[in-house]
Parts: structure tokens; sequence; C-alpha cells
């Protein structure tokens, strides 16, 4: 084999090997992609549920008739009327008061990742408007299961 085919030889196998590592490249790069549009859908879905979902206030007369908090440590149970303090110290609400969240109550609605942002749940008792998942009503009720 001359020196020059060996040359031309040595050109080509360089050139297939500039080839191969561009396609795997690129075939790392569209994974990369692939990841970061995963994200973005991800993204887009919570955005989506977050405009869909109507957020309720603590001063929204419906959570003022039911004692909802976004905050439940806001939550002084002293101040609640006495005839609903008795159902507050009952040994049921003694037990599960530390507990009791709208994210695990009975009244949220189902698929609570998919229906709410993160951080809030819908709840079925205020017409499916958003609520905090760290919030609390006196309408809490365990949920089964
Ligand atoms: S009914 Fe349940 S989910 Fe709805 S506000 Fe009250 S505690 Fe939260």
């Amino acid at each position: 084999m001359s020196k020059d085919k060996q040359t031309e030889i040595s050109r080509r196998d360089l050139v297939k090997l500039g080839v191969g590592v561009a396609s795997a490249s690129a075939m790392v790069l569209s994974g990369f992609q692939a990841l970061g549009q995963n994200n973005t859908k991800k993204k887009k879905k919570g955005a989506e549920a977050a405009a869909k979902c109507e957020m309720i206030g603590d001063n929204d007369p419906m959570a003022k008739s039911q004692s909802y908090v976004a905050d439940k440590s806001k939550v002084d149970l002293a101040k609640i009327e006495p005839k609903e303090k008795a159902q507050y110290y009952s040994k049921r609400m003694e037990t599960e008061w530390k507990d009791q969240y709208c994210d695990n109550c009975l009244l949220m609605a189902p698929d609570p990742e998919k229906s709410a942002p993160k951080g809030f749940v819908k709840c079925q008792l205020f017409a499916g408007k958003c609520v905090a998942g760290k919030g609390w009503c006196k309408s809490w009720a365990k949920k089964v299961g």
C-alpha cells in the first residue's frame, strides 16, 4: 500500500469517525431537549391548573362561615364559639387536630396534582375553588384510605 493510499484511508476513517461523533452528539442533545420539554410540559400543566383554579381567600364569606384559614397555625380554638368548641375538643378532634389539613380532607377533589397548582387542592365544599393544602376549615373530615 502506497503512502498516499494510507493517508487517504486515514482521512476516510477520520471523516467516518467525525460523522459518528456528530451523530452521537446529536442523540445526546436531543435527549437533553426531550428532558427539557418534559419539564416544560410539567410546568405548563401546573400553570394551566393554576389558571383554572380560582383561589379562595380567608375573607370570602363562604370561607368565613366555615372558619377557613389558609394557614392553620392561625386558628385560635379558644375564639371559636362555645357550641362549636365542644366539637373541636371532643375526643376525636383532640387526637386528630394536629393532622387535619385540606390536603388530607375527604372533601378535596380527587387528583389534586392534576387539578390544582402545587401546594393547593380543589375543595368540593367551596364549589371546586382552590384552598391551601396546609389550610383548614371546620368541615374537615378524614379522607378514607
Ligand atoms: S372542606 Fe376540607 S378541603 Fe375544604 S376547606 Fe375545609 S378542610 Fe379544606
